[in-house]
């Protein structure tokens, strides 16, 4: 959706004052006192991070208008153009909650003092007794990166845990490792204004026209310019079904398509023996892995008709620069990094990483959750990207926060195992930020029983979310706009966020609560920032000479060039918008194949649950929609889930669309409407997974874990479906494997995630 050009500015029209932007808060002019004004800012949702103004008047944020930013020029989705709807919404958290009278007690209003004397006594209490590590922090990726660094300071510093993890966990840990594993750095490869030059372009298990709309502008002008399209996807989302090839793949078997394509490109002599030679290792595992691969072999275990596959194969074979998409359709998986390696490794064949509109490109979800992953908020990372167990690492960042590096708490658990801890009341305390575990995480029956055994579970959040109405502590936070910082899109360019209005009521900004709370733990020391330019400045400064290196990105720089790709050692370096020209990041310059064996989802279908289930995004909602629910508009789009059936899986159960239907998983059962549509395999049923409570997904799916980056597997699960009003019953929908991994009651069903990377390390 494009906002009316009408209304647009071009950049150097707005009379926003930058010269007070990122100065110390004192003397800062309150939002409420500013003149009718546009605010150059972008959006609060996904990672595309558009550029858009902020109409501000008398202090209030009264509309949005387009910005002519590099990589949206002016275009916003419908949900950007009313993401500033939240800044004065009526259900917006003003003052602190305190649960009276224990956990069945109600939150009752409080004091910033009694919250924080609550808060900080309960910790206090809780590390005495049992350990620094029985607190935990659960932070989000959509918040700044100053937040964002900030919160992995405040929680290895000032709580001294080595719990904390982020909901980026959730999203792009399978990216993240399988690009530093491929090439040694873990950074989208090439900027969007690259993709209109891609002769072919291979979305996988991407819904890109819902979740990243703004994105297939770019794709629209590679199309265009000629680009031929692929969709790999169970569904025909809104782009395959411009696509010049649909290849339908029951979820979970991508790697058996991307093999048979491989091992196509090899007999069509598609490959880039140069390219191979001279950059890359591990070549001829990865060719003697893909050889049992024929399109017949992949068509039995993918579902996709061979000859598609052979016509994939070619389109995409013939193609230069030829480019590759990927998104949560295959990182959510237990085999996640190695689905993203299946892509890589063909991008490297072909010679085209590196390459103008040339290679692969993960599409990041969340707003921050490139840069939410790069700035030390991560249970094994430290600023820059830095390894938390290498010790030079660990020496540098002790020295940046002024602390004797033996005070720098190791690797703690991922976010997925930290839901166990909880459980087995390892961890006793969690400050939950920006999170709304109750919907986001699978099995969410699991996880209310976790955060039932916390004492207190502190959420900072500004809507009343399903996670945090069973808070102990509810502190009230700040919308995107009520602050200032940075964030990193998802093609690795630092934006600037920009302040168009104060948090209402008592509500603070997030790093305020932080600092507060570090002063009251008696950790004063590193937490008395003024500003978040203040922030910024120590981020860049921990950053500098890691892997994502920020050093030379400042405020300033940051709106003369319509943003900054990392790394940028020095003030004078311009960024890096396209990586892997010349080298790859791993010590010899070349990047890695890895050979990529296929393996089934964690529950395949049989029995009594013959479909496989999926979920995802809508266009009209952001996550777990704490947001987006409370928009009248998005909300009247979308406002309630819905379960997509095919016409030849519907007939036989009696469905018909806009019946009530029970969908069943061995984890729990969920009614809603279904819609029967043609644009979904047979065999697969789709929901989106935006809901809360009884309308939660995450009732039903799997919580068994990718064993290296404990990404859930979302995508894949066993389930039945029938209508509300009719007995349960069996579906034939042909061969079917037996259920192969359900939930026992006597085990906690998160998995352990005992077996670790290669590398011995959770990345
Ligand atoms: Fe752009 Fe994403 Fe916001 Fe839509 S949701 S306007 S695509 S940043």
């Amino acid at each position: 959706m494009t906002v009316n050009k009408d209304f647009f500015q071009p950049d150097r029209d707005f009379n926003y004052d930058f010269q007070s932007a990122g100065k110390p808060e004192v003397g800062w002019q309150a939002a409420s006192q500013l003149p009718e004004a546009l605010v150059p800012t972008h959006c609060a949702f996904c990672g595309v991070q558009c550029g858009m103004y902020l109409r501000v008047s008398d202090g209030r944020v009264t509309g949005v208008e387009p910005r002519d930013y590099p990589h949206n020029q002016g275009k916003l989705c419908p949900k950007g153009v009313v993401a500033y709807q939240q800044v004065h919404h009526p259900e917006r958290l003003t003052t602190p909650l305190i649960r009276r009278g224990g956990k069945g007690g109600r939150l009752e209003p409080a004091t910033w003092d009694e919250a924080y004397e609550a808060i900080v006594r309960a910790w206090h209490d809780i590390q005495a007794k049992h350990g620094k590590d029985a607190v935990a922090i659960y932070s989000g990726s959509s918040m700044t990166n100053e937040k964002c660094y900030l919160m992995g300071k405040f929680a290895r510093v000032a709580l001294q845990t080595r719990h904390i993890d982020y909901n980026g966990r959730l999203c792009m840990s399978s990216a993240a490792y399988g690009y530093a594993k491929a090439f040694g750095l873990d950074r989208c490869p090439l900027p969007m204004t690259d993709i209109p030059h891609a002769k072919c372009i291979l979305v996988v298990g991407s819904n890109v026209a819902e979740c990243f709309p703004i994105l297939m502008h770019w794709i629209w002008q590679a199309r265009d310019n000629g680009a031929k399209l692929i969709v790999l996807d169970p569904r025909e989302t809104p782009i395959a079904r411009t696509a010049d090839l649909w290849l339908p793949v029951k979820p979970g078997t991508d790697i058996a398509v991307l093999n048979a394509i491989m091992r196509q490109l090899i007999l069509d002599d598609r490959v880039d023996e140069a390219f191979i030679r001279d950059r890359t290792n591990g070549w001829e595992a990865t060719k003697a892995m893909v050889e049992p691969f024929t399109p017949e072999e992949a068509e039995r275990l993918s579902g996709v008709p061979a000859e598609r596959i052979l016509a994939a194969a070619r389109l995409y074979g013939q193609a230069d620069p030829s480019l590759i998409m990927h998104a949560r359709g295959i990182e959510h998986s237990t085999h996640g990094v190695n689905n993203v390696l299946a892509c890589i490794n063909l991008a490297l064949a072909r010679g085209q990483v590196g390459k103008l509109g040339g290679g692969s490109m993960t599409i990041t979800g969340q707003g921050n959750g490139q840069g939410g992953r790069e700035v030390g908020q991560k249970a094994n990372q430290l600023p820059g990207y830095r390894h938390i167990t290498l010790p030079e690492d660990r020496a540098y960042v002790a020295k940046v926060w002024g602390i004797p590096v033996d005070e720098l708490p190791w690797e703690g658990a991922a976010a997925t195992e930290m839901v166990r801890l909880m459980a087995e009341g390892e961890i006793k305390s969690c400050l939950v930020a920006c999170s709304n575990l109750m919907v986001s995480l699978p099995d969410n029956a699991v996880v209310q029983r976790a955060l039932a055994n916390l004492d207190p579970l502190v959420v900072v959040d500004f809507f009343m979310s399903e996670t945090a109405e069973l808070a102990d502590i509810v502190l009230p936070g700040s919308v995107w706009c009520e602050d200032e910082g940075t964030t990193t899109n998802l093609e690795g360019r630092v934006v600037k966020i920009n302040r168009a209005a104060d948090p209402p009521g008592a509500a603070k900004r997030d790093w305020e609560i932080l600092c507060d709370l570090a002063k009251r733990l008696g950790r004063p020391h590193g937490f008395g920032f003024r500003s978040v330019s203040e922030i910024w400045d120590e981020l860049r400064l921990a950053s500098k000479g890691g892997v994502s290196d920020y050093y030379g990105i400042t405020w300033e720089k940051i709106d003369r060039q319509g943003g900054v790709f990392w790394p940028c050692p020095t003030e004078d370096h311009p960024g890096t918008p396209r990586l892997f020209t010349e080298r790859f990041a791993h010590p010899d310059g070349r990047a890695k194949f890895f050979a990529i064996p296929f393996a089934p989802a964690a529950e395949e279908p049989g029995g009594d649950y013959p479909f496989r289930l999926t979920s995802g995004r809508v266009v009209y909602h952001y996550l777990s929609g704490t947001q987006t629910r409370r928009l009248g508009f998005l909300n009247s789009q979308a406002p309630e889930p819905w379960v997509e059936i095919h016409p030849q899986a519907a007939g036989p159960l009696g469905i018909q669309s806009e019946d009530m239907v029970r969908v069943r998983t061995p984890r729990g059962s969920m009614e809603l409407k279904a819609l029967v549509t043609p644009t979904i395999r047979p065999d697969t049923l789709f929901i989106p997974f935006h809901y809360g409570h009884a309308q939660a997904v995450n009732q039903l799916t799997n919580p068994a874990v990718e064993p290296s980056v404990k990404i859930p597997e979302y995508k894949a699960c066993a389930a039945t479906v029938e209508r509300v009003d009719s007995a349960p019953r069996a579906l034939n929908l042909g061969p079917q494997a037996n259920l192969t991994a359900q939930s026992s009651p006597e085990m906690f069903p998160y998995a352990s995630g005992e077996e670790q990377a290669e590398e011995g390390k959770m990345y």
